[in-house]
């Protein structure tokens, strides 16, 4: 018995160290696989956590770009950060409502890629925020219109592409019970782009309704059916004498016009450059004025000389345009987001779903198409 006992104790002992080191060899190898799979989900994350990218050395790499010397090397979408060892610089993230050197030189990045084509202000009001989303939605980052660490560093990587104009798919595609197309300076038309269904509007619009200053003037035909029904409606109301002074447009009249201006400030001794932003305070870019949609017509009173604005027309059409689907597109108080001044006799149509949705939340197109989330 007296034997046994220490035999059974070297035994129990021994279990125990058996037990105990398999233990300690389970912990090991569940720390291994621990460590495997750390190691596993870093070398899998998608994109390594990026150093904050920072306004000195975005200015950095704008210096080094102007000086013909790009720091980074086109490395994929998304391109390894720029190391920093710079002392405690100040992180930027900009959005709308900042202003300053940060802004203008993010305005003045977005308008050397045509994403921006504002004045370099330093302000960051909507019209950079809209190319901060072009430029976000180009290259495959969330489009926030917040210029954040992403944006900056992709913007300043030397992989960052110039906008790419995409074709607009028909208008008439996207009026039922779809999203309104949106034709601006941020959202321009192809050269080769042309509406669906064009009508003469003399075809639908009878000479006794409204005088045409151009008797060749075309319409997207939903529209230009609207516009009729509207115009009748007006003159059941007792408001008749309409005029329809311009309609579709293509994008070479818009040249043609565009480059009539830039000649006549050029014949008055500006240089070319001088001329052409002369004539953008006046005059759309070719792809960039709504005409070329073909479902905006410009309006007018035939019997009188008074400023539209002063018209029982004009009244009228304030007070019932959207029940025909027709919107005010342009107004003084927009003007900062949509870029032109007020144009109380330019009529666009959306569609009446629309019109009377943005009439009641008093949206102009470019805040309701990004209240719809399609901008
Ligand atoms: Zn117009």
């Amino acid at each position: 018995m007296k034997r046994k006992k220490p035999g059974l104790k070297a035994f129990a002992v021994g279990c125990a160290v058996l037990i105990s080191l398999s233990a300690v060899l389970l912990v090991l190898a569940e720390s291994r696989q621990t460590e495997y799979e750390a190691l596993l989900k870093v070398t899998q994350a998608p994109t390594p956590t990026v150093h904050a990218i920072r306004l000195d050395a975005a200015v950095r790499a704008e210096a080094a770009y102007a000086a013909g010397t790009p720091t980074a090397a086109p490395a994929g979408p998304t391109p390894a950060p720029q190391p920093t060892s710079e002392p405690a610089p100040t992180q930027v993230l900009l959005s709308q409502g900042a202003s300053g050197e940060g802004v203008r030189l993010l305005q003045e990045k977005l308008k050397e890629l045509d994403f921006y084509s504002g004045e370099l202000d330093g302000q960051f009001g909507s019209g950079t925020r809209s190319a901060v989303k072009a430029f976000q939605s180009q290259h495959g980052l969330s489009a926030d219109g917040i210029a954040g660490e992403k944006t900056w560093q992709l913007l300043f990587s030397g992989s960052a592409s110039p906008r790419e104009v995409k074709v607009t798919p028909s208008p008439v595609a996207m009026l039922d019970g779809e999203k309104p197309m949106l034709v601006n300076k941020q959202h321009p038309v192809d050269r080769e782009f042309v509406p669906a269904d064009l009508v003469y509007l003399r075809d639908v619009i009878p000479s006794d309704l409204a005088v045409l200053a151009d008797s060749d003037a075309q319409g997207v035909e939903e529209a230009v059916l609207a516009l009729k029904d509207m115009l009748e409606a007006a003159v059941r109301d007792g408001i008749g004498s309409w005029k329809i002074r311009e309609a579709y447009r293509t994008w070479a009249a818009q040249e043609r016009i565009f480059n009539n201006y830039v000649n006549r400030f050029l014949q008055d001794g500006r240089t070319r450059q001088s001329a052409i932003s002369a004539t953008r305070q006046t005059v759309a870019d070719p792809g960039t004025s709504e005409h070329h949609s073909g479902l905006a017509f410009d309006l007018n009173a035939a019997n009188t000389s008074d400023a539209f604005v002063d018209t029982a027309q004009y009244a009228w059409l304030y007070n019932h345009c959207t029940e025909y689907g027709f919107v005010i597109r342009y107004t003084d108080e927009k003007e900062d987001i949509t870029g032109f001044l007020g144009e109380e006799w330019h009529y666009r149509y959306v569609g009446r779903e629309h019109a009377e949705r943005m009439q009641e939340m008093d949206m102009c197109l470019e805040e309701y198409l990004e209240w719809l989330g399609a901008i």
